[in-house]
């Protein structure tokens, strides 16, 4: 079908990287359930990259679904709203999938909820502009700030802070996220296929609140029925699609830059610093839905997928639900399953707690069996040189975890640790199983440690 880059300045690609197996099937064929409203949810208080939100609703209050029911807690932070009708319980302590310990308001469920189709119909049915005109530019920041809109792709950055003019380093281009390079994850994929037109209206939207005169959606190759549905719905509306070939990292925000438009952000900068805004799919449909409909974000589609869960599914939930109801949604775990991993295996985080809460972050749980985790034991570095290769950073991974393990920060900085985004290509491709990533997520608690004391 002839799916070729087609230049935007780019070349369509990204130094480094890796070609792991992609695992979609178990999950990329399953259209979205919306999953029965759960008896009670219970919401994190810091489901957003930056400062908590704060609570502004007391214990016993009764809610409905979309009350706002915690304030931002500055102006990187995000609101957070009911996801169900219920009445508030006295604020506790959750654990996040990344082992977290956070404050979170519980909701009892209570009186009418909106659910099943009624649900679906709210938050992507009905009409979608394909234009801006009726909105201003603060319009458009103004609601997706209220609404709590963070980004969906995993990062959970509140959105309106990349969007709020900024005269010194306009916006020329809004790149939209479709890569979903994460293996196993096909949440963006499902909503690129079932809901393409909020998907279109939010990135026009987004195009109208930056000044941006050009708007591309990035897909990768692997995914030709999303590209076709794409561009249909984006038809006659200016908005280009990029179709790029599949490699991994090729979903990172710098790394997808450099591949459409050819700019790099420099070591420590921002997409800002080279005109660019980037925003997942689902991000952009969810501020469709923020701007038209008025839509506060309470519920996002999550892959549950793997060989280690009966019956793979992407499934719209709200969130605070526990992902042991997810998991029970999709028929339960295998007799093998061995691991629980939030994300895919390359960025996520393996956790064990069942009553963890999905959080706007939370874009898939891939359960991992034995035979997948099957992998020799550790050795010693052979100097292979391999995760210098793939480094799509250019950084040198096995000095940063030589410096880590030796808790030396001075060096692990020199090595430019803050740089690495943890994508996983170098522990990926190691021969001698080192836990690189590991090593550097402990080197960069270090480092911000060292930087408190
Ligand atoms: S050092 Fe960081 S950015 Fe580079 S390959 Fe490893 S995890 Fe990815
Ligand atoms: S890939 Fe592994 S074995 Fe090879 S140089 Fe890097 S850390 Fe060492």
């Amino acid at each position: 079908m002839g799916l070729k880059f087609k230049g935007f300045g780019g070349s369509g690609s990204f130094p480094h990287g890796v070609h792991p197996p992609e695992r979609k099937n178990f999950s990329g064929a399953a259209v979205i359930e919306v999953i029965p409203s759960p008896g009670q949810v219970l919401l994190p208080l810091l489901q957003n990259v930056g400062a908590p939100a704060k609570t502004s609703v007391k214990a016993k209050s009764e809610v409905k679904m979309g009350d706002k029911i915690a304030d931002a807690g500055g102006f990187v932070s995000a609101p957070l709203h009911a996801p169900i009708a219920g009445k508030v319980g006295k604020t506790g302590v959750c654990t996040l999938t990344n082992g977290r310990h956070v404050p979170a308001m519980p909701i009892r469920a209570e009186g009418e909820q909106i659910e099943g189709k009624e649900l679906w119909e709210k938050i992507f049915g009905g009409q979608w502009p394909k234009n801006a005109d009726k909105y201003s530019p603060k319009e458009i920041v103004d609601a997706i700030q209220a609404a709590g809109i963070v980004g969906l792709g995993g990062a959970a950055f509140p959105t309106h802070v990349k969007y709020v003019p900024n005269e010194e380093k306009p916006i020329d281009t809004v790149l939209i996220n479709g890569c979903e390079c994460e293996p196993y994850l096909t949440s963006d994929y499902r909503m690129m296929l079932e809901v393409p037109d909020p998907i279109i209206c939010g990135s026009l939207l987004l195009a109208k609140a930056s000044g941006a005169k050009d708007v591309i959606i990035g897909v990768e190759d692997n995914k030709p029925e999303a590209v076709e549905v794409l561009k249909k719905a984006a038809a006659g509306t200016g908005i280009q699609i990029a179709v790029l070939p599949t490699k991994y990292p090729q979903g990172s925000e710098k790394q997808l830059i450099l591949a459409v438009t050819g700019r790099e952000v420099p070591l420590g900068g921002l997409p800002l610093d080279v005109g660019v805004a980037v925003s997942n799919v689902s991000t952009t449909a969810a501020i469709a839905g923020a701007v038209v409909k008025g839509n506060p974000l309470t519920h996002r589609v999550v892959s549950v997928t793997g060989a280690g869960v009966q019956t793979p599914k992407n499934l719209l939930v709200p969130f605070g639900i526990s992902i042991g109801e997810l998991i029970e949604a999709c028929g339960g775990l295998t007799k093998d399953a061995t691991r629980m991993v939030a994300g895919g295996p390359m960025m996520g985080f393996a956790f064990s707690d069942m009553n963890s809460p999905v959080t706007k972050g939370t874009s898939g749980i891939t359960i991992l069996t034995h035979e997948d985790l099957k992998k020799e034991d550790e050795t010693s570095c052979v100097r292979c040189g391999r995760c210098v290769d793939v480094c799509p950073m250019n950084l040198v991974p096995t000095k940063i975890a030589m410096a880590s393990r030796h808790r030396d920060t001075e060096l692990a900085q020199q090595y430019n640790i803050m740089a690495c985004f943890e994508c996983g290509s170098c522990a990926y491709i190691c021969p001698a199983n080192l836990p690189l990533v590991q090593l550097v997520r402990t080197g960069k608690a270090e480092v911000i440690a060292a930087g408190k004391k």
